[in-house]
């Protein structure tokens, strides 16, 4: 069985699917695998380092040549897959709501397309899930990047001079990343704070010492849908928690928002008029910008000033990490395919339940249920 791992081609992409380790772990199991040069270079991983755990490498067309399973951090544009055998599988983030026009091309040619992003929330397939491993990451490097862009300290400091007093930090959406952005700000010593449309997140806040910030008293509110995942919450709920954030927010120096809905546009948590009230050299970090964004006038990839507030927003935050991405993405999927390895066929075979929610398409059609 032949893995190829390609260079990854999308601007501002520095991570890669595989690591030495993770080629090492694929060869043990029988596995050929097969790097594009380069491949690892701005994920501070040298060529001689894959070679050195029994990588092939080699250029594009070479490593997909004859492949069985093409792995990526994003998907690959599938004229690069024209050597590979028929019914390969990509394994990656695909982005199958944002990147529709490719799976279909994927679909067109054959390929059996596997979005590592519609991995269940179950707990077997914990070790699997890209999202949580790359949006930890994220809600950590958010704080870090808010705190430098911040023009004073985090902590409460008593010094000869007189005191500092602590920042207040404010997360917005406890789900992966604003659990680990309110681990990171209290860290730094911040005074934090947090909301979720999920109550049950109101435990989860106060247990990292931080205190929950909730909509009470609008009817009929429970914000968590299949899988554990936040649904779109009423126009009365949308009200109410734009009131309770407006007179919180006016307090905070730094807010990190990271409210996202599966296949929807990101919620919008924050308004222009929201902004003014906050005090200048506030800092506010959308995690969200690249799927709307939760806040008004946010820009991908830029820090905004608006009324004296700098907004930052990463289009692709976890490549700001790419040693530490790299190694968890690429572990994610070496835990995927070497827990459904077939010893006796040689190769993964998967499962129907974690089969069919990843399988996008299959002998020439578009398979999976959320995208028909
Ligand atoms: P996400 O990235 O989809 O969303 C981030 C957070 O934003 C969520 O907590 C969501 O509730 C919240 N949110 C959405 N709309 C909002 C709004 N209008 N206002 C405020 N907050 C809003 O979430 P995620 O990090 O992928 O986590 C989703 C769920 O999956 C969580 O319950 C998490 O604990 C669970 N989870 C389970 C597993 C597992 O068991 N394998 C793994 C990872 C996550």
């Amino acid at each position: 069985l032949r893995i190829a791992a390609l260079t990854e081609r999308a601007a501002g992409e520095t991570r890669v699917c595989v690591t030495p380790e993770t080629v090492k772990k694929f060869t043990n199991l029988g596995a050929i695998v097969a790097v594009e040069s380069g491949a690892g270079h701005a994920a501070s991983i040298a060529d001689a380092d894959y070679a050195a755990a029994g990588a092939v490498l080699g250029d594009a067309a070479s490593v997909v040549a004859g492949a069985d399973i093409v792995l990526g951090v994003q998907g690959p544009d599938v004229g690069l897959l024209s050597g590979a055998k028929p019914g390969v599988w990509v394994a990656a983030g695909l982005d199958p709501f944002g990147q529709r026009g490719r799976i279909d091309a994927y679909a067109a040619a054959g390929v059996e397309a596997l979005a590592m992003e519609f991995m269940p929330r179950i707990t077997r397939a914990q070790s699997m899930d890209i999202l949580s491993s790359q949006s930890n990451l994220a809600g950590y490097k958010a704080v870090i990047d808010a705190a430098g862009v911040y023009g004073r300290a985090f902590p409460m400091m008593m010094t000869a001079a007189g005191t500092i007093s602590a920042a207040k930090a404010f997360i917005m959406g406890v789900g992966v990343a604003g659990l680990q952005a309110i681990a990171t700000a209290r860290r730094l010593g911040a005074q934090v704070s947090a909301t979720d449309v999920r109550s049950a997140t109101k435990e989860q806040i106060q247990s990292l010492g931080a205190k929950p910030i909730f909509v009470e008293n609008v009817a009929g509110i429970e914000g968590e849908g299949a899988g554990g995942y936040a649904t779109e919450m009423s126009p009365e709920y949308q009200a109410a928690q734009a009131e309770l954030v407006s007179s919180h927010i006016a307090k905070q120096d730094i807010v990190i928002t990271t409210a996202l809905i599966p296949g929807r546009a990101a919620p919008r948590l924050i308004s222009d008029a929201q902004i003014a009230t906050m005090k200048p050299g506030s800092v506010i970090f959308d995690l969200a910008v690249a799927q709307g964004g939760n806040v008004e006038g946010s820009v991908p990839d830029q820090i905004v000033d608006r009324h004296g507030v700098k907004i930052i927003g990463y289009s692709n935050t976890p490549a700001h990490l790419p040693a530490d991405a790299s190694a968890l993405f690429a572990r994610n999927l070496y835990n995927f395919l070497s827990a459904f390895w077939d010893k006796e066929q040689g190769k993964p075979v998967l499962d129907e339940e974690i089969g069919n929610a990843i399988r996008l398409t299959q002998g020439g059609q578009v398979v999976n249920p959320r995208l028909l």
